[in-house]
């Protein structure tokens, strides 16, 4: 078969968000965005929810209604972009708390469906989602009275410690916020790392909960293994792949492994990733292509069957460093073609 496979550890998972749930008193949640990272969020949502945690944040109403249908109706499940137009009946069917981010928002949300429960989205200097210091002075009274489930706020420089920006926004987000007698949240994963003044009373794991930085003491998550379709003897001098870029300097012999960029194996790694026969690295020899890439194995005693570019010896950020990204960016971008096996106790 040369379909390569993703094995997802949920039990990894759900010792990472005890781990990260332990570093203060806050409730922990999680954020199950983005099919879990690209990691599944349904079997991801289900084992967490089996760990303990009670709320859950998603990007978009879509994946909210379908995580209902995952969770049953306990869990409180978080949409980030709030309620946009056309969201209202995902939102009332699915019991989605919408946190809304702008005044617009907030209108919309009281004539659509007055009662239904809502969060808010603050702006504390990020400028992404949220309303301005002034727009919520203005609101406040009205949307306090109407008792909003959460007040949240995202910190924008949160995986540096030493940006002074963090403590901006802690103090802004606490003038905001301070006395409002509602639940609040700021934390991601680095704002948890960045200690118990940036808790509050629910916090909001993502990528720690799938073992990127910045925790660093994540457990690993992800071993993702590419089956070996072909191997061939390349002379010195013969050229490997699109373009030519490669050309083998003494007798070689080349993997060619069955995933490209098509599948998340991003083209910028051409030339500087490497693959993994348990600790032994090969470098990617040749341009990824869209379903194949090439290695050089020359160095191994026996032909391998299949060679992992996530592993133990290589994790998401080693594997992001080497393509100039970052993570989160390497597992969002891993693709539908895998087969993903969950392995763990809630499996
Ligand atoms: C994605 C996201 C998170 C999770 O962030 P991580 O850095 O992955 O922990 C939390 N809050 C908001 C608003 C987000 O967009």
């Amino acid at each position: 078969m040369a379909r390569a496979t993703l094995t997802i550890d949920l039990d990894a998972i759900a010792a990472n968000w005890r781990a990260l749930a332990a570093m203060g008193e806050a409730e922990a949640g999680a954020v199950v965005k983005a099919d879990a990272y690209g990691l599944g969020a349904a079997r991801v949502a289900a084992a967490l929810a089996a760990a303990g945690a009670r709320s859950f944040f998603v990007a978009l109403a879509e994946e909210g209604a379908e995580l209902r249908r995952t969770l049953g109706p306990s869990p409180d499940i978080f949409v980030f972009s709030g309620h946009m137009d056309g969201d209202s009946a995902a939102i009332r069917d699915a019991a989605l708390i919408p946190l809304l981010n702008a005044p617009e928002q907030a209108r919309r949300h009281r004539a659509a469906l007055p009662g239904h429960p809502f969060g808010v989205q603050l702006d504390t200097g990020m400028n992404r989602l949220g309303m301005e210091e002034a727009e919520w002075q203005a609101l406040a009274p009205t949307l306090l009275a109407e008792k909003p489930r959460l007040l949240m706020s995202h910190l924008a420089c949160a995986d540096e410690p030493d940006r002074p920006m963090n403590a901006a926004q802690l103090g802004a987000f606490r003038r905001m916020t301070d006395g409002a007698g509602v639940a609040r949240s700021l934390a991601a994963t680095g704002g948890i790392l960045l200690g118990r003044d940036y808790h509050f009373d629910l916090t909001r794991p993502g990528i720690g909960l799938y073992g990127g930085q910045p925790f660093a003491a994540a457990h690993p998550v992800v071993t993702l293994s590419l089956p070996v379709i072909q191997i061939r003897d390349v002379a010195p001098g013969e050229t490997v792949g699109y373009g030519n870029t490669w050309t083998a300097p003494r007798p070689s012999r080349v993997a060619t492994l069955a995933a490209g960029y098509a599948d998340g194996l991003i083209r910028a790694m051409t030339g500087r990733a490497r693959v993994f026969a348990g600790a032994t690295p090969c470098p990617l020899v040749g341009r990824v292509s869209m379903d194949m890439t090439g290695a050089d194995v020359t160095h191994l005693a026996e032909p391998p069957e299949a060679l992992d570019i996530l592993c133990p010896a290589q994790g998401v950020d080693t594997l992001a460093e080497a393509a100039g990204t970052i993570g989160y960016e390497i597992l969002t971008a891993l693709g539908p073609r895998y087969a993903r096996i969950h392995k763990g106790a809630t499996a």
